[in-house]
C-alpha cells in the first residue's frame, strides 16, 4: 500500500467578524469548517469548488500561511500544528506552493536568478556557486533557457512566468506542492502546456500535488482523486474516474454538467443552480446546499449530513446516500 504523506483531520478556519465601537467579535466567517482528507505519496489530489468555498484557505493552512482555528495536519509523520514557528519555517522546504497569479507572486524588481535563489538562501542550501548552478538547471527543467536568468518577470509571457513560479517551488526539492489555481490566469492554449509540464515534473521528481481549481474540467486529467468543497466543507471525494463517471452529490453533478464534453455524439444537460452561495458568516441550517438543491427534503433543512464513505474510496455528505 502506498504511504500517506499528508493527513488532515477536522481542519477549521473561523475568521472573527468585529463590530461596534469597541471592535468586539460579533460573529465568525466559517471559511473552512471541519475538512478531513489524506494524500498518498506520489498522487495528485484535486480540490474543486466555486470561489469562497474555502479551497484556497485550506491550501494556505496546510503551509500555516494562515493559522488554523482547529484541527490536525500530519505531514510526513510530523504534526505541523505542534511545530514552533522556526521548525515550521524549516519544514516549508518540503512543502511548497505555486500561486494563481505568477506576476503578483514574483518580485518585479528582482531578476529571475535572484527570485529562484531566494528559497535556497532562506533554507541555507549550497554556496553561491552551487545556487547559481541550480537556478540554471531548474530553468532548463521547466522548459526555459538558462540564458533568461538575468531577466526580470515583466520580460516574460504569462505561461513563462508560471514556469518560473513552478521552478521556484521546485528549488528546495519539496515532497508536496500545493498548486492554487496555477493555470486559471493563463490562456487555454497555454494551460495544457503548463499542466503537461507539471505532470512530467511529478514523474521526474516523485512529487505529490494538491491541485486547487474552480473548474472540474481543469483537474480531470491531472488528478488521481478529486475532492469537491462547498461552503467550507468537503461534500464529495472519490477517485477521479468514479467522480466523473458517477458523481453522487447534487452539487458535484451541477458542477460537472457545466464541463464541456469533447465528443459531439454525447450531450449532457446543464444543471443551472438557483441562487448564490450563501454567506459563510451565516451558513444555512442543515445541509448548506439545501437552498440550491433540486432534491432537498425537510430533513435537509434541519440536519447536517455527515461526510461518509458510501463505496470503497468514495465519500459523500448527502442524505440521499
Ligand atoms: Fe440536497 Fe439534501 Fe443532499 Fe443536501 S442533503 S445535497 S439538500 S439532497
Amino acid at each position: 500500500m502506498t504511504e500517506t504523506l499528508l493527513e488532515i483531520k477536522d481542519l477549521k478556519k473561523h475568521f472573527p467578524i468585529t463590530g461596534g465601537i469597541f471592535g468586539k467579535t460579533i460573529g465568525h466567517v466559517k471559511a473552512v469548517d471541519g475538512v478531513s482528507f489524506s494524500v498518498k505519496k506520489g498522487e495528485t489530489l484535486g480540490i474543486v469548488g466555486e470561489s469562497g468555498c474555502g479551497k484556497s484557505t485550506t491550501g494556505r493552512m496546510l503551509m500555516r500561511l494562515i493559522e488554523p482555528t482547529a484541527g490536525e495536519i500530519i505531514f510526513d509523520g510530523k504534526d505541523l500544528m505542534k511545530l514552533s514557528k522556526k521548525d515550521m519555517r524549516a519544514t516549508r522546504r518540503d512543502l511548497q506552493m505555486v500561486f494563481q497569479d505568477p506576476f503578483a507572486s514574483l518580485n518585479p524588481r528582482h531578476t529571475v536568478e535572484k527570485i529562484l535563489e531566494e528559497p535556497l538562501i532562506v533554507h541555507g542550501i549550497g554556496d553561491e556557486k552551487e545556487r547559481k548552478k541550480k537556478v540554471r538547471e531548474l530553468l532548463e527543467v521547466v522548459g526555459l533557457s538558462s540564458y533568461y536568468a538575468k531577466r526580470y518577470p515583466h520580460q516574460f509571457s504569462g505561461g513563462q512566468r508560471q514556469r518560473i513560479g513552478i521552478a521556484r517551488a521546485l528549488m528546495t526539492r519539496p515532497k508536496l506542492i500545493i498548486a492554487d489555481e496555477p493555470v486559471s490566469a493563463l490562456d487555454v492554449s497555454i494551460q495544457s502546456q503548463v499542466l503537461n509540464l507539471m505532470q512530467d515534473l511529478q514523474k521526474e521528481f516523485g512529487l505529490t500535488y494538491i491541485f486547487i481549481a474552480h473548474d472540474l474540467g481543469v483537474v480531470r486529467h491531472i488528478s488521481d482523486r478529486v475532492g469537491v468543497m462547498y461552503l467550507g466543507k468537503m461534500v464529495e471525494l472519490a477517485d477521479s474516474e468514479k467522480l466523473y463517471e458517477k458523481p453522487l452529490h447534487p452539487y458535484t453533478q451541477a458542477l460537472l454538467s457545466a464541463v464541456p464534453i469533447p465528443d459531439p455524439e454525447h450531450k449532457r444537460e446543464t444543471i443551472v443552480l438557483k441562487g448564490d452561495i450563501p454567506s459563510p458568516a451565516n451558513p444555512p441550517k442543515g445541509c448548506a446546499f439545501h437552498a440550491r438543491c433540486p432534491f432537498k427534503t425537510e430533513k435537509c433543512e434541519e440536519v447536517v449530513p455527515t461526510f461518509k464513505e458510501v463505496e470503497p474510496g468514495h465519500s459523500v455528505a448527502c442524505h440521499l446516500f
